[in-house]
């Protein structure tokens, strides 16, 4: 996929602009904002992969002679300082993928910190500290942003899963540089779902699971709009077979969704969108002790037992008719994978996506790629959005702050 092309695909998205629009950058210094949002266990970051996912953007910047001043949050530290949320270890693992050194601050802003921008060699990078430990960045504060827009000459967002919240870091920040760009992996990430949503290659299918019907309802609601298949797994499973009268026992159900459920099935039979629900089910006891793993006879559920995760005939349906689409989009476990056996309803539905010959095949959502990646075949999968909530609000439909604030009408 040519993602500058795809990006117009998003609303707006001509609007944006990106690296390759940069005029050279040599000598200037650029104000990136990454996620850096990675797991620390004493000093150490223990998995990288979000620092990786910012080196194409990084790379292109350093190898012109940009001075570079990255900036993320990390963990909720509320507005405080935590010691244990600093990104001085992840400055560090980011120099070892860079393979050279990199300077930390332990400020935002102010003279020091601002001189260290001017000292910093071309080429090289400058990490500023976790970017929550002062109140103003949750707050969308202009203060905030303007005291940080002095460090830099030009901005990049390169942090789609924090779009979704209007920080002064994404928002704020973004709109006072005249010259303000979308990163390499937000550019992919606006490019992929954004063809979801406005210019998908039909037939389209979604697969939809995780755990409250809640949170995934209004992206059922888009997403019937434009699929012609919508297989729906996970305990938000459940309360839409109860909306169908189905037994679900002991199973999750959000009780007050039910009939939102039930107009949902109503709405999506009117849109020519078939939504598919378990035949079957892989049972449990209980959370604390789940016993034995049975299979069910059929779409009941007993009484006393609670759904974990689809049956074998589900898998099998739900395998069969995915052939044939050209666009699948999956969010949310099938069962409560972190328990196998109750991970292979969920390992299932990854293979059967994997193996079928779509040219476009998206995962998205922080449980669903940490199952995708255990399964092995992620890379069979076309894109998968590095972020959670925002990928989730993105085809919501709804506009991101993160992204709007790139937009420059001219
Ligand atoms: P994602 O992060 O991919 O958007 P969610 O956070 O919505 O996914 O859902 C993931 C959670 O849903 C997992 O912790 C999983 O255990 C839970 N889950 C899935 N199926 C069930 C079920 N049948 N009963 C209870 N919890 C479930
Ligand atoms: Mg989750």
């Amino acid at each position: 996929m040519n993602t500058k092309e795809a990006l117009k695909n998003y609303p707006g998205g001509n609007y944006i602009s990106t690296l390759d629009d940069m005029e050279p950058v040599e000598g200037k210094r650029v104000f990136v904002r990454v996620d850096f949002n990675t797991p620390i266990k004493d000093g150490v970051v223990t998995d990288n992969t979000r620092i990786k996912a910012a080196l194409p953007t990084l790379e292109f910047l350093l190898n012109q002679g940009a001075r570079v001043i990255c900036a993320s949050h990390l963990g909720r530290p509320k507005g405080m300082v935590k010691e244990e949320l600093s990104l001085e270890p992840v400055a560090q693992e980011l120099g070892k993928l860079l393979g050279k050194d990199t300077v930390f601050s332990h400020e935002h802003y102010g003279m020091a910190v601002k001189n260290e921008t001017r000292e910093l060699r071309k080429g090289h990078v400058l990490v500023i500290e976790n970017l929550r430990f002062d109140p103003g960045e949750e707050k969308n504060s202009g203060d905030f942003a303007g005291r940080l827009a002095h460090l830099a000459d030009l901005y990049v967002n390169d942090a789609f899963g924090t779009c979704h919240r209007a920080h002064a870091s994404v928002d704020a920040l973004a709109r006072l540089f005249e010259k303000r760009f979308c990163g390499r992996l937000l550019e992919k990430e606006i490019a992929a779902l954004g063809t979801i949503m406005h210019n998908p290659e039909r037939p389209m299918t979604a697969v939809l699971g995780g755990a409250k019907v809640s949170d995934k309802i209004k992206v059922v609601e888009t997403l019937s709009q434009k699929c012609s298949k919508i297989f729906i797994g996970g305990a938000m499973a459940y309360t839409f077979l109860r909306a169908l009268k189905v037994e679900t026992g002991k199973s999750m159900i959000e009780n007050d969704m039910v009939g939102t459920c039930a107009k949902m099935l109503e709405r999506a039979e009117k849109n020519k969108c078939k939504i598919y629900l378990p035949v079957d089910h892989l049972l449990a006891d209980s959370f604390s002790e789940p016993g034995e793993a049975i299979v069910s006879d059929n779409a009941h559920i007993p009484s006393e037992k609670m759904a974990f995760d689809i049956g074998p005939k589900t898998i099998e349906l739900y395998t069969r008719e995915l052939t044939g689409s050209r666009t699948v989009f999956w969010n949310g476990p099938m069962g409560v994978f972190e328990k196998p056996p109750y991970d292979h309803g969920t390992m299932a539905v990854a293979k059967a996506i994997a193996e079928l010959d779509a040219p476009i095949k998206i995962c998205g959502g922080g449980d669903s790629v940490a199952a995708l990646n255990k399964s092995g075949l992620a890379d069979q999968f076309t894109h998968i959005s590095t972020g959670g909530g925002a990928s989730l609000e993105m085809l919501e439909g709804k506009p991101m702050p993160g992204i709007e604030a790139l937009k420059i009408y001219k």
